[in-house]
This record gives C-alpha cells, sequence and structure tokens, in this order.
C-alpha cells in the first residue's frame, strides 16, 4: 500500500448512508435528543425527552464529560437494570449528546454470531468502527487568504540563511510588519498587500505569484521547501484548515485491496486482512506525531451483552487495554445467569473480571408519575392527540403491563380513533386495542389455556402427566 487513502470519492453520500441507518435505529427513542442535563450535570426532572432516572442519567453525563475531554479510553461501563427501564434509551441520549463528531456505534450483542466473518473480526470491525481519526488538512487556497509564513529569521537578523519562523495567525499583525521588512531586505522585490508569493527556503529567494494563484495544486509542486505568504488586503484572514472525521473501520475499508470503498455502502466488508490494519496503525501513529491527526475514542454499545459468549468476553478484556480503545457500554437486564459458552453463572451473564473492569450505572423502576409522562412525550412524538382520561388508562396499562406495551398501544389507538373520524383518542379507543393486542403476561395465561392445542408443546411432558 504505497499510500493510505481517508477519502471517499466524492457525491458517494456516504454520510447519508450512516444517517438513515441510524434513523432506523432510533425509531423507538427518536423522542430522545440529549440527556436532559443541566451545566452542572444535573438531571432535569423532565428535559430533552428524558424523564426521571435521575441517578443514571447523571452518571451517564459524567462519563460524557470524561468522554469529551478525551480523559478515557478504554474503559467498560455496564447499565444494569430490569426490561423497559431506560438503558438504550439512555445510550441513545449520550450518543445524542456527543454530537456527530464522535463515533458511536450500536450493536445488539447476537449480531456479531455470523457466518460471514468470524466473532472476533466482527467484534474488532464494531471496535474499530468506534474509533475515530481527526484529520487536518489544508484546503484549496483562496485568494486573500493567509496560507502560512514561514521565514526565515536568521536570515536577516544574522545574515545566515537558516532556521525558521512559523507564524500564527493570532500574531500575524505585528508579525506581518516584521516579515515585510524580512522579505525586502532578502531581495528588494517590494511586495504589496494582496500578492502571494513564494519564498525558497534554501535560496532565500523569492517569486512573487501574482494574485490569481490559488490552487493547492501549484502549492504542491512547488515542493516542501517552498512556503507561500499572501500579503494581507485590509484585515488580516485566520489560515483555513479543514479538518473531517473518518472511522479507523473506514480507513481499514477504503484501503482494503479485496473489498474497496464500495463495500462501505454495502455494509458487506468481509474480513479484513490484519497487516492492512497493521499498516494504517502505523500510518495514523505517524500522523499523530506528525500533528497531522488526533485519535477521537467513541463509545461502543454492545446491548444484550448477556448474549456474548466466553470467548467474546476474553476478547473484550484484552481490546479495552489497547490504547487506541474506546469507551464500551453493555446493556444487560438479566440477573444471575449463565455465561455462554460455559456452564458457570455470574451477574449478568458477564464474567467477573469483566464486572471487576466495569463501572456499573443501574436503572430502576419508574414511578406513575414518570411513566404517564413518558406516554405523553411519546403521544406528542408520534403525533396522536389523546384526551387526559385516555392518558390515564394508558397509564394505568403501562404499570401493570409494561412501559413498551402501553407505547405500542399509542399508535394502535390513534388508527382507532381515526376510523371513527375522532380527532383525538379517548377511553373506549385505548380500551379497544388493549383487547385487541396481548401484551406478554395475558399472552402467558392464554398459551396456559390453550396449550393443548399448539404443536410440539412440551408443558405436558415436562409435567409427567403424559408419556
Ligand atoms: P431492555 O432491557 O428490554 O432492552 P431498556 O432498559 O433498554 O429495555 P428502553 O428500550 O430504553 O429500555 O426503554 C423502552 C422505551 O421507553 C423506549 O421507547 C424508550 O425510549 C422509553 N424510555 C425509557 N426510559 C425513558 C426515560 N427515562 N425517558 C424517556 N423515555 C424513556
Amino acid at each position: 500500500m504505497a499510500s493510505i487513502s481517508t477519502t471517499v470519492p466524492a457525491g458517494s453520500g456516504l454520510s447519508d448512508v450512516k444517517e438513515l441507518t441510524k434513523i432506523e435505529r432510533i425509531g423507538a427513542h427518536s423522542h430522545i435528543r440529549g440527556l436532559g442535563l443541566d451545566d452542572a450535570l444535573e438531571p432535569r426532572t423532565t428535559s430533552q425527552g428524558m424523564v426521571g432516572q435521575l441517578q443514571a442519567r447523571k452518571a451517564a453525563g459524567v462519563i460524557l464529560e470524561m468522554i469529551k475531554e478525551g480523559k478515557i479510553a478504554g474503559r467498560a461501563i455496564l447499565m444494569a437494570g430490569a426490561p423497559g427501564t431506560g438503558k438504550t434509551a439512555i445510550a441513545m441520549g449520550m450518543a445524542q449528546a456527543l454530537g456527530t463528531d464522535v463515533p458511536f456505534t450500536m450493536l445488539a450483542a447476537s449480531e456479531i454470531f455470523s457466518l460471514e466473518m468470524s466473532k472476533t473480526e466482527a467484534l474488532t470491525q464494531a471496535f474499530r468502527r468506534s474509533i475515530g481519526v481527526r484529520i487536518k488538512e489544508e484546503t484549496e487556497l483562496i485568494e486573500g487568504e493567509v496560507v502560512e509564513i514561514q521565514i526565515d529569521r536568521s536570515a536577516t537578523g544574522a545574515g545566515a540563511k537558516t532556521g525558521k519562523l512559523t507564524l500564527k495567525t493570532t500574531e500575524m499583525e505585528t508579525i506581518y510588519d516584521l516579515g515585510q521588512k524580512m522579505i525586502e531586505s532578502l531581495n528588494k522585490e517590494k511586495v504589496t498587500a494582496g500578492d502571494v508569493i513564494t519564498i525558497d527556503k534554501a535560496s532565500g529567494k523569492i517569486t512573487k505569484l501574482g494574485r490569481s494563484f490559488t490552487r493547492a495544486r501549484d502549492y504542491d509542486a512547488m515542493g516542501a521547501d517552498t512556503r507561500f505568504v499572501q500579503c494581507p488586503e485590509g484585515e488580516l484572514q485566520k489560515r483555513k484548515e479543514m479538518v473531517h472525521t473518518v472511522t479507523l473501520h473506514e480507513i481499514d475499508v477504503i484501503n482494503s485491496r479485496t473489498q474497496g470503498f464500495l463495500a462501505l455502502f454495502s455494509g458487506d466488508t468481509g474480513e479484513i486482512k490484519s497487516e492492512v490494519r497493521d499498516q494504517i496503525n502505523t500510518k495514523v501513529s505517524e500522523w499523530r506525531e506528525e500533528g497531522k491527526a488526533d485519535i477521537v475514542p467513541g463509545v461502543l454499545f454492545i446491548d444484550e451483552v448477556h448474549m456474548l459468549d466466553i470467548e467474546c468476553f476474553s476478547f473484550l478484556n484484552r481490546a479495552l487495554e489497547d490504547s487506541m480503545s474506546p469507551i464500551v457500554i453493555m446493556a444487560s437486564n438479566r440477573g444471575i445467569t449463565r455465561i455462554r459458552g460455559t456452564n458457570y453463572t455470574s451477574p449478568h451473564g458477564i464474567p467477573i473480571d469483566l464486572l471487576d473492569r466495569s463501572l456499573i450505572i443501574s436503572t430502576s423502576p419508574y414511578t406513575e408519575g414518570e411513566v404517564r409522562r413518558i406516554l405523553s412525550i411519546r403521544c406528542e412524538e408520534e403525533d396522536v392527540e389523546m384526551t387526559e382520561e385516555a392518558k390515564d388508562v394508558l397509564c394505568r396499562v403501562g404499570m401493570e403491563t409494561s412501559l413498551r406495551y402501553a407505547i405500542h398501544l399509542i399508535t394502535a389507538s390513534w388508527l382507532v380513533a381515526r376510523k371513527r373520524k375522532a380527532s383525538e383518542v379517548e377511553v373506549d379507543d385505548v380500551r379497544r386495542v388493549y383487547s385487541l393486542f396481548l401484551d406478554e403476561k395475558r399472552s402467558v395465561q392464554y398459551l396456559k389455556e390453550f396449550q393443548d392445542q399448539y404443536m410440539y408443546n412440551t408443558f405436558a411432558a415436562e409435567d409427567g402427566a403424559t408419556p
């Protein structure tokens, strides 16, 4: 690989593709716009679509702050709590608050069990999707813009032509005069405002290029020793630098000879050779040393983490120790359960050594008031008008069954209300859909009553009632 490419060809619409995937995934959480914290990281009771769960949100806020400051990498966080207590919602809130520059990857643990690639390859890809490389690039030179001033200071002071003075944009106004004097003394060419000149560091020769010299291409052609000075016209403008963030995984795919960048759209990246990754790691470290790039550790969110097996957990333990590791947030609604791939049980089905290195955030069940507020927010989000009495009934349904079930009834009852040409959902509409769609408890009850009519029924055999 001669050079490492980080750019996706123009017009490829990669960001659109990413956006679509995101929208599809966060449908159930589209009302969440952040963690709803104030500047002191104190959770507001209801804010940015978030209701209650104050402790957990505050804890998530602290983690977020640490991520933003780039202080932590390679940490594991476990969100533990009963189903429907907002673990995923809080993770989504964190993703929103992080903004688009910090990579956030969401993965259901079962997604890594695929026939196309090994489990460790799938996890490696997920890790590298969650590590951003912020690359700084100079943009095309635009007329009237100061690009870079690098002048051989000793060339004027002591008469020698070595050493360098790099000017910072903030100092330019004073330094401009200095530069002007130096240039004049280097050769007698008079430079006026708006001129673009080049200074050859070795010879000190100044060439005036005129105002039309604006192409980055031409700049490259002059070689590394040539620097440009554009003399200011009126106010000095800042030097322009383009910063863009790509993930390590994107760089891997773009540079993988077998895949090519098109694989980014199909998602069909297959396995990536370890030598490609090694070369990229080396290149990225070089860029970091040269100040051309920074690493942005992002977040890898693994939902239903108890679905991982012991091999994956051992991989996680090791991968978290890498200096470029992202923050791994895991979520589980399991109690003490078997660790997949072993006969041992452990809390949340996670090995004790991984638990030991995790910060654990627990979520607790909602109060009636909180359930009602979440349902009201969902009504707004789904554009459903509902009477206060109907919301009361739906809230009771939510308390007795589950928050998720109650959320599902919102649009269903709206459709029923619309059928009778009503402008808002009333109590009867909620009752109607409640009787049409079973919640989990009633479904189990129904099963128990009519089990004999189902195929391959093993209840009876286990009870020993039938042979
Ligand atoms: P599971 O363990 O079953 O995956 P979970 O803890 O991840 O459950 P969520 O999926 O986050 O639960 O929550 C269920 C629904 O309730 C989602 O639509 C979510 O957006 C909403 N919800 C949960 N908690 C809150 C909250 N505190 N504020 C607003 N909405 C919430």
